[in-house]
């Protein structure tokens, strides 16, 4: 992006570059549209990188732009014999340069805080740079900024917390650890990908006289010969509160610090331990679930909905971490509810109250359970994918992503992975 302050006018904007920003920049990119792609972080890739998170979940089913992640870093031998634990430096580099190759126009250092509206629809956002404000404009939006700042600006409707008492899932700062006994790195953890069972982590760290504060500590071997650790919980902050994000930060990273201490204290080995990293930014489960079309529910989840629109199908199940302590600190499910592949359909991408923005990752449309499930990153990526074609065409079209036949969509999502395939394929 040119570094003087006059208004730049794109086909797309994509506010935030988590793995659902990267994906809908770069799916908006090759149907055609210039696109602007603004991230707050020095990074892309946001949980996955400034975020430390490590593993990729729900991925298995997601051709297209996941794939090409994913095979990119096996490419950089940057990714665990589990193939979805990754080195986020690795992925760092592997985000820059998908984007940079596509032609995307990337700010870094930079965060949306105002969008302006005009007869419903956005015409420009507002940009904090490092040298001031600027305004850049669009014929499509797209808001990927996990807790819904950009639909929020603009005046769009959501949902926080959970239904009965607003409260979210708890925040996680992850960390990098050096030092593991190799033995227990090598382990293959059953139906987890962390190396050892989480209780059996519990038990090893209270006996070293130190409780976490999330009940199922766990440690994911990487390539790098480091482990990732996610080992605390804070509980009933707000993501979409300066104050509270701080106090969450400095809690969780004391914390971190008492927990590296505990493992140092475990006997056979773990003396090496030492804490090589905090991540750049606190993890946050849950923002804003902004209103769209249609709401992804509970309902859907347990019964499997299928629908004409569909975009991605999930296949991960429920994942509700504890919003308080009190609640076991762990990750509950109070009336087993038994969960079947589903889908999102495209029209939970489409903001209900705006006409120009679609909206990607874990900010669509949903209720609080049904969000527990769709947030992780494989379906980030997908939602990312098709929220980024729909822009597209939408902005060529200048028509509102509502108006847009869905089939238009679908045939050009099908369209471009079959041409990613085609050109990864040398053999
Ligand atoms: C601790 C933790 C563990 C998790 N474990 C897993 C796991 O093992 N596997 C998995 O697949 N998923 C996991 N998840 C879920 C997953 O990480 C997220 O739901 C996922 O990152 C959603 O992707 P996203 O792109 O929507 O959001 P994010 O990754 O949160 O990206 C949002 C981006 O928007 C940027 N942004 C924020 N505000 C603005 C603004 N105003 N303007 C511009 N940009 C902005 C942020 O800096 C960030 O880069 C975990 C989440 C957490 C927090």
């Amino acid at each position: 992006m040119p570094s003087d302050s006059s208004l730049f006018d794109y086909d797309v904007i994509v506010g935030g570059a988590g793995p659902a920003g990267v994906a809908a920049a770069l799916a908006a990119s090759r149907a055609g549209a210039s696109v602007a792609l603004i991230e707050p972080q020095n990074a892309l890739g946001g949980v996955w990188t400034s975020g430390l998170l490590s593993l990729i979940l729900d991925a298995g089913n997601k051709p297209g732009i996941m794939e090409e992640i994913r095979e990119a870093l096996i490419t950089r031998s940057a990714v665990a014999d589990h193939r979805d634990l990754y080195d986020a430096e690795a992925m760092k580099i592997v985000l820059d340069e998908l984007c940079e190759t596509a032609g995307i126009d990337i700010l870094l250092h930079s965060k949306i805080s105002e969008a302006v509206v005009c007869d419903g629809s956005i015409t420009e956002v507002i940009l904090e740079c490092k040298e001031g404000r600027r305004h850049i404009s669009a014929g499509c939006f797209i808001d990927c900024t996990g807790d819904g700042d950009l639909a929020a600006r603009a005046g769009c409707g959501f949902d926080l917390g959970r239904e009965k008492d607003g409260l979210t899932q708890p925040l996680t700062l992850m960390a990098l650890v050096a030092g593991v006994p190799e033995n227990i790195r090598q382990q293959k953890g059953k139906g987890t990908a962390s190396c050892l069972p989480k209780l059996a982590f519990l038990d090893m760290l209270c006996e070293c006289g130190y409780e976490p504060s999330y009940r199922h500590p766990s440690l994911f071997p990487l390539p790098n010969g480091l482990c990732a650790l996610m080992a605390n919980h804070q509980y009933e902050c707000s993501a979409l509160n300066s104050a509270d994000l701080t106090k969450a930060t400095l809690q969780a990273r004391r914390e971190i610090h008492q927990t590296v201490d505990a493992m140092r204290r475990i006997p056979g080995g773990w003396d090496q331990v030492r804490l090589v990293s905090t991540a750049a930014h606190i993890g946050i489960r849950e923002g804003r679930r902004i209103h769209g079309e249609y709401r992804v529910t509970l309902e859907d989840v347990i019964t499997g909905a299928r629908h004409p629109d569909a975009i991605a199908r999930c296949t991960f199940g429920l994942d509700i971490h504890s919003p308080s302590l009190k609640e076991g600190g762990a990750i509950s499910n109070p009336d087993n509810v038994q969960s079947l592949p589903y889908d999102i359909p495209l029209r939970a991408l489409i903001a209900r109250d705006c006409d120009n923005l679609l909206m990607a990752g874990r900010c669509i449309s949903g209720d609080f359970d049904a969000h527990s499930s769709y947030r992780v990153t494989g379906n980030a990526v997908a939602t990312g994918e098709a929220a980024g074609i729909a822009a597209a065409l939408a902005a060529h079209q200048k028509s509102s992503p509502k108006a847009l036949p869905f089939m238009d969509v679908l045939d050009r999502l099908e369209t471009l992975r079959i041409r990613e395939v085609k050109t990864r394929s040398p053999e």
